[in-house]
C-alpha cells in the first residue's frame, strides 16, 4: 500500500540562512497577498477570475521590473503561494456549497491576506535541487541546512514537497514523501471502549485513566501575566516586540505538551488493541458552549479523533466511531437500562435495575465499548452480503482514512 507521510523537524540554521529563510518567506507572503488581491480586483470588475497560472505569467513579468529582488529568492516560493492561493478560493466554494446544501456546519470565512504580525509563515518547494542526508537537507538557493535531529529524515524517500516554516523563533522542515507501507498486523485481542472527558482526558473500559495535561490551564496563570504585560507596551516600540515573541513562545509550548500528551494517548491506544470504540462528539458544537470551550479545546478532542483515524490504519486496528447522540454516560454497562437523566455533576450512581455500582466515566467507556461491537458486526455483516447499506459508521472512518491519507 502507497501512503504519503510527513516528516517534520527543526532546523539548525545559521544567521545567513535564517535571512534567507525570512526572505523566502517574505516573497511567499507577497505573492499570496498579490494574487488575492488581483484576484478580487478581477471579480470586482466582473473580470475573468485569474488562475494561479496566469498569474505566475504575469508575476514573471513583474520580475523583470518592479519586483527585481524576487530574483534573490528561488522561484519556488511565490510560485507555491500562487497555488495555495487558489487552494483557498476552491476550499472557500467548496464550503460556500456545502453550507447551501446544509451540509457543513462549520465557520465560512473567505480567503484573508497575510500579515507578518502574524506570523512569518511558511515557504514550499516541490521541485528543483531537494536531497536528504542524514545531518542535513539540501533546497534550492539555500543550500545545505543543518538540521538538529539526526538521522529522522528518510535519506531515499521520493520526496514529494518540501516546506520550511517559522514558529515563535524556530524554524522547521517537513518533508512529504511517498512510501510502501507493509500491510500492517495486530496481533493485538483486546477490545477498549474510551470515554473522552475533561476531568480526565479519557477514561478507558479497562480501568486505565490518561489525564489531562491541561496544559493551558496550567500555564494560563503565566499567559494571563504576560498578555497584560504585552497590552502595556507601547504599539510599536522595541519593548513591545519582544513581549510579543515571548508570548509567541509560551503559546508555542502549551502547544507542544498538548500535542505529545495526545500523541502518546493515541499511540498507546492503536498499537496495544485490535478494536477501538469511541464516541463521535461534535467538537464545533461543544466550542460554542463558552463554558466548556476553553476546556474542550484544551483537551484537544478533534485533533484525537483526527490521530486515531490515521493511526489505525497504521497499525491494523479496527476504529468504531457511535453515534453521537448515543446516552453512553446513562446507560448501565451490565444490565442495558437506560437512566433518563443523568446530571453532569454526578460521578457515581447505582443502576435502579441490577444494583451495580458505577462510576460515571468508567461506566460510558464500557457501554461505549459494547455498542461499538454491536455496530462493528453489523457493519461486517452488511459488507459480507454484498447489499448496499446505509453507510455505516466504520465505513465511514474508513472513507475518512483514506481522505486523510491522500491529503497529508
Ligand atoms: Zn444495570
Amino acid at each position: 500500500m502507497k501512503i504519503t507521510r510527513g516528516y517534520k523537524t527543526e532546523l539548525d540554521l545559521n544567521n545567513k540562512q535564517r535571512t534567507a529563510c525570512l526572505q523566502h518567506a517574505g516573497a511567499a507572503r507577497f505573492a499570496y497577498n498579490w494574487a488575492l488581491a488581483r484576484k478580487q480586483e478581477a471579480y470586482k470588475k466582473g473580470e475573468k477570475v485569474p488562475t494561479a497560472l496566469d498569474l505566475h505569467r504575469e508575476l514573471n513579468k513583474l520580475k523583470k521590473t518592479e519586483l527585481s529582488w524576487m530574483y534573490d529568492v528561488s522561484k519556488c516560493a511565490p510560485q507555491e503561494a500562487l497555488r495555495h492561493v487558489d487552494k483557498a478560493y476552491d476550499n472557500f466554494f467548496r464550503r460556500l456549497k456545502l453550507k447551501k446544501q446544509g451540509k457543513y456546519k462549520g465557520k465560512l470565512g473567505f480567503p484573508q491576506f497575510k500579515k507578518k504580525s502574524k506570523g512569518i509563515g511558511s515557504f514550499r518547494f516541490t521541485t528543483g535541487a531537494i536531497k536528504v542526508f542524514p545531518n542535513v537537507i539540501q533546497l534550492p538557493r539555500l543550500g545545505r541546512l543543518r538540521l538538529k535531529e539526526h538521522d529522522y529524515l528518510p535519506v531515499n524517500a521520493h520526496i514529494l514537497s518540501v516546506t520550511v516554516s517559522e514558529q515563535a523563533g524556530r524554524w522547521f522542515v517537513s518533508v512529504q514523501v511517498e512510501e510502501e507501507q507493509q500491510e500492517p498486523v495486530n496481533n493485538n485481542t483486546s477490545a477498549i471502549g474510551v470515554d473522552l472527558g475533561i476531568h480526565t482526558l479519557a477514561t478507558c473500559s479497562d480501568k486505565v485513566e490518561f489525564s489531562n495535561p491541561r496544559a493551558l490551564k496550567k500555564k494560563l496563570k503565566k499567559l494571563k501575566r504576560l498578555q497584560r504585560a504585552h497590552s502595556r507596551k507601547q504599539k510599536g516600540s522595541k519593548n513591545r516586540e519582544k513581549s510579543r515573541k515571548r508570548l509567541a513562545v509560551l503559546h508555542a509550548r502549551i502547544a507542544n505538551i498538548r500535542k505529545d500528551a495526545l500523541h502518546k494517548f493515541t499511540t498507546h491506544l492503536c498499537k496495544n488493541h485490535t478494536h477501538i470504540g469511541i464516541e463521535d462528539l461534535h467538537v464545533a458544537g461543544m466550542l460554542k458552549n463558552h463554558h466548556l470551550a476553553q476546556a474542550i479545546a484544551d483537551s484537544g478532542f478533534g485533533e484525537i479523533r483526527r490521530q486515531l483515524t490515521y493511526k489505525a490504519v497504521k497499525f491494523g486496528t479496527r476504529l468504531v466511531v457511535i453515534d453521537r447522540f448515543y446516552p453512553s454516560s446513562k446507560t448501565c454497562s451490565v444490565c442495558g437500562y437506560v437512566l433518563e437523566k443523568l446530571d453532569l455533576k454526578v460521578r457515581v450512581w447505582t443502576c435502579p435495575n441490577c444494583g451495580t455500582v458505577h462510576y460515571r466515566d468508567d461506566n460510558a467507556s464500557k457501554s461505549i465499548l459494547a455498542v461499538s461491537l454491536t455496530d462493528s458486526l453489523n457493519a461486517r455483516g452488511a459488507d459480507s452480503s454484498g447489499s448496499l447499506a446505509t453507510m455505516s459508521e466504520t465505513s465511514r472512518v474508513e472513507a475518512g482514512t483514506k481522505q486523510h491519507l491522500g491529503m497529508s
